[in-house]
């Protein structure tokens, strides 16, 4: 299949975003396409000062000479995350403006588009600046609000525009950092496999499969990401906005994160900074992709087969024990209630502890070899990251390999999606995954 008829075959299941052109040179197509989408509308361009230089003039500009109202609105600062601030900002740009924004900029300003549009009950048009974060066409924004992370639900872009000459002239850490969003699909994967394996969140095939099948693909060219080559980029954009379209698909994240992404959730709750600077979205999610292949590499080296059900279930804590657990560990945590809220939601009872362990170990074998097959090994992923320029460690994003340790338990807690370490408390092999990952010899061995 041509990327055309793969992104043709994915658009006619998205649920939301009804365009998408990428390719060399497309920005003159931005005036059409707003005609056609928003006809008679006034448009607004929301940018920051580097993405204005990038893509925002010459959009204004093309805008302007098609007769369309246009403005445009720059965000002052020089670095910022996806902060409520910035959604109070944009929320009252477009309220007093009455405009559509045209969103230009990397996944930070999509998000606060995204989220700002939908609170005036109004679509917006997008145009990616880099190929940084699988955002732009996904449903949801995701948003620091009272100090938590959270996703906020709302409708992706009506129309996603990508010139590949922009996305391949942005910083290459962008573009490595987008390699390394996609690449977190792979552990992802497995983990919603875990979770319709136990029932809670079953596999929805569109959502799978649209993204899913092609990922291997995506991911093969890591070196051509490093080179800024446009093809790689493009099939890396491709790929991004695949896994956006498996999200509007889902209605959720689900398709594209699990606890590769809560790592990042906790260092941008935390307010972690590297050399005084903020880490990208990508950068923070390579590091819990490699630690989550590394959890999965020592998972199979373990005989499920095994497992004594019956004292797992008589082991297992109550809802109250785990409320307890949750509040003592998140006390000084910025959301201090969030593991409860979560834990709360996700905390099942016993028969359904059997039933899932009894599944796992009558079927481990298949269930091993399927999951298996979705995962890359640790090392793999470490050389295609080194590669693509992508963190092959954590103290590249000055985070040390205690500091990831010490975060394991909160990634546990903290979202209501069923992951590996679910499974592994379950199963009572949490703490020696824990001890076998970050322990002599393995792949974070703590010195
Ligand atoms: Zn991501």
């Amino acid at each position: 299949m041509t990327r055309q008829e793969l992104m043709t075959k994915a658009l006619a299941l998205a649920k939301q975003t009804k365009a998408v052109e990428t390719g060399v040179g497309v920005l003159n197509r931005v005036p059409e396409l707003f005609k056609q989408f928003f006809p008679n509308e006034k448009a607004i361009i929301i940018a920051d000062n580097n993405t204005w230089k990038a893509a925002g003039e010459e959009v204004y500009k093309h805008i302007n000479d098609a007769g369309i109202n246009c403005a445009k609105f720059i965000i002052p600062d020089e670095e910022f995350h996806a902060e409520w601030k910035y959604i109070e900002m944009i929320d009252e740009v477009l309220k007093s403006t009455g405009a559509i924004a045209v969103s230009v900029g990397s996944g930070v300003i999509n998000d606060i588009c995204k989220l700002s549009s939908h609170h005036q009950n109004r679509r917006y048009l997008s145009v990616a600046t880099a190929a940084s974060v699988d955002g732009y066409s996904s449903f949801g924004a995701s948003i620091v609000y009272q100090n938590a992370k959270q996703t906020f639900e709302c409708p992706a872009p009506l129309v996603l525009v990508a010139d590949v000459n922009v996305l391949a002239a942005a910083p290459k850490e962008m573009t490595a950092a987008g390699y390394a969003d996609l690449a977190a699909k792979i552990p992802a994967g497995a983990e919603w496999m875990i979770a319709d394996l136990f029932g809670t969140e079953p596999i929805i095939p569109d959502a799978w499969h649209v993204l899913q099948d092609v990922l291997d693909d995506m991911l093969s060219d890591p070196q051509g990401i490093a080179e800024g080559k446009p093809s790689a980029i493009a099939a890396l954009f491709d790929g991004l906005t695949l896994s956006g379209i498996a999200m509007q698909i889902a209605n959720s994240s689900r398709p594209a994160s699990c606890t590769d992404h809560l790592f990042n959730h906790i260092l941008d709750m935390t307010h972690h900074r590297f050399n005084g600077k903020l880490q990208s979205h990508g950068f923070q999610v390579a590091v819990g992709t490699l630690t989550m292949c590394a959890f999965f590499d020592e998972f199979f080296k373990l005989d499920m087969s095994k497992i004594d059900v019956d004292k797992c279930v008589a082991d297992w804590p109550s809802l109250e024990s785990e409320q307890a657990r949750a509040l003592e560990l998140f006390k000084d945590f910025p959301a201090p209630k969030l593991g409860y809220t979560e834990i709360t939601a996700k905390w099942q009872d016993k028969d359904a502890v059997r039933a899932q362990l009894t599944n796992v170990k009558e079927n481990w074998n298949e269930i091993k070899a399927k999951l298996q097959k979705q995962c890359y090994t640790f090392e793999k992923m470490q050389h295609l990251f080194k590669l693509a320029g992508a963190p092959t460690d954590p103290s590249q994003i000055g985070v040390t390999r205690q500091h990831l340790r010490d975060m394991v338990p909160f990634t546990q807690l903290m979202r209501r999606r069923i992951n590996l370490l679910d499974l592994a408390k379950r199963a009572e092999i949490y703490d020696t995954l824990v001890e076998r990952v970050f322990g002599k010899g393995g792949a974070w061995e703590i010195q």
